[in-house]
């Protein structure tokens, strides 16, 4: 007998003939003698949509007051499943993130988990039944509601899997598994059957959104392997694998790249000609960070004449009209010539655990790029990925070259 996490996302949960054809995945596990946590995401668009009220209310809503809507559509999916599942002879019930005891810090709106107090969910998961957990959603120390930021339910699944001790942690989503590439973009894309923990959360982190980055990171700290799954795909009785994201072992190193993340939720900002003295990237970015914007790859060209030297960094993309204000209010303290701006860009980032003490996998990606005549912005590198960033137009006749330049191309 095992304990098995089975997490569904929104559209495995989108209406009620999916909640109930995903109940009868859950029952299928329960007669295999199975023990069954079930965590839930709220049906496809839910969340959105109350978002929306709430910004139709107050442009800036109070942080306590949103989670308490946003939280909601989490809650109907979970009795929504505790119901399908009695439907199916079963004994289950509904959790709500406080009754449950999930406890996280008091960062409303993308909140982190402390704990998990899993004596009545054990208690009654040994009675033989089904605890359905409402993603997404804790209690902060004050009683109050808190959510763990978009796409947090994949964060909940795995951090109960990991509190209850569970045998396995299922994924049930849209898209069958990992691929190598995006396989709307790159039609030679394959499934990989399994993927390292750090290699998915350097693909989460780089812009594969199959699995919410904090989920992989926890995943890695408790060693909790993840199976992601299709609930489309993978139909009630047929066993089709879908990818596990586990330990590495040796057969992962044979490639040196195992996958291709892109994002095209970046924007650019050069500063040209910038005063070259000590200082000066401080005084870019320190007003960046109390604005609380995010800056990611930056590039300090050196300069020719020792005077001045021209700074690029990227930013995500809805904060660039902030950061552009912030900069040009700065202008007399930084010192620069002018602002340059670009919000059509694309991130490219191979990853692989193989490439690790590899020499040539960033010079094989520079030359296949320049052999299609694709230009490059800027370049970032981590011990397993080479990103790069290029023009928005050229992502896909990239992402495809560079599939077939590292051999991931399906035979
Ligand atoms: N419902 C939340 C969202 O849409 C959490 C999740 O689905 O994981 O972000
Ligand atoms: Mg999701």
């Amino acid at each position: 007998m095992a304990l098995i996490v089975v997490k569904f996302g929104g559209t495995s949960v989108g209406d009620i003939e999916r909640i109930k054809n995903a109940a009868s995945k859950v029952a299928q596990e329960v007669r295999r003698g199975n023990k069954v946590a079930v965590v839930v995401s709220a049906m496809a668009g839910v969340t959105d949509q109350l978002i929306a009220y709430c910004h139709g209310v107050t442009p800036h809503p109070n942080p306590r007051e949103h989670d308490a809507v946003v939280a909601t559509g989490e809650q109907v999916s979970a009795g929504l499943m505790a119901m399908a599942l009695e439907q199916r002879g079963l004994n289950a019930r509904s959790w709500q993130g406080w009754q449950a005891r999930l406890r996280t810090d008091n960062g409303h709106n993308h909140a982190r988990i402390l704990d998990i107090d899993t004596t009545k969910l054990l208690d009654r998961l040994d009675k033989g039944e089904v605890a359905v957990l409402a993603g997404f959603q804790g209690v902060s120390e004050d009683g109050s509601i808190t959510t763990l930021g978009r796409g947090g339910s994949d964060t909940s699944a795995v951090a109960l899997a990991a509190a209850l001790k569970a045998d396995r942690c299922d994924i049930y989503t849209d898209v069958d598994g990992v691929y190598t590439a995006d396989p709307r973009i790159v039609a030679k894309a394959s499934k990989l059957s399994k993927i390292s923990y750090e290699e998915m959360l350097e693909l989460a982190s780089l812009g594969a959104k199959v699995l919410q980055t904090r989920s992989v990171e926890m995943a890695l700290r408790y060693r909790m392997s993840i199976q992601v799954l299709s609930t489309f795909e993978n139909a009630i009785g047929s066993d089709l694998p879908g990818t596990l994201v586990t330990d590495e072992d040796e057969t992962m190193e044979n490639n040196p790249v195992t996958g291709i993340a892109h994002f095209l939720g970046a924007a650019k900002i050069t500063l040209a000609e910038v005063t070259d003295t000590p200082g000066v990237a401080a005084s870019i970015f320190s007003p960046l960070a109390q604005a609380g914007i995010n800056v990611g790859a930056i590039v300090q060209t050196a300069s020719n004449d020792g005077k001045t030297t021209n700074v690029t960094f990227t930013i995500p993309r809805g904060s660039l009209g902030r950061a552009e204000e912030i900069i040009k209010s700065e202008k007399e303290k930084i010192g620069y010539r002018n602002i340059i701006t670009d919000s059509h860009i694309a991130k490219i980032s191979l990853v692989g655990l193989g490439m690790r003490n590899r020499p040539g996998i960033a010079a094989l990606m520079f030359q296949t790029l320049a052999d299609k005549g694709i230009n490059i912005q800027l370049i970032e590198t981590s011990e397993i990925n080479v990103s790069v960033v290029i023009a928005e137009d050229y992502l896909e006749l990239a992402l495809r070259a560079l599939h077939t330049a590292f051999d991931l191309d399906m035979a």
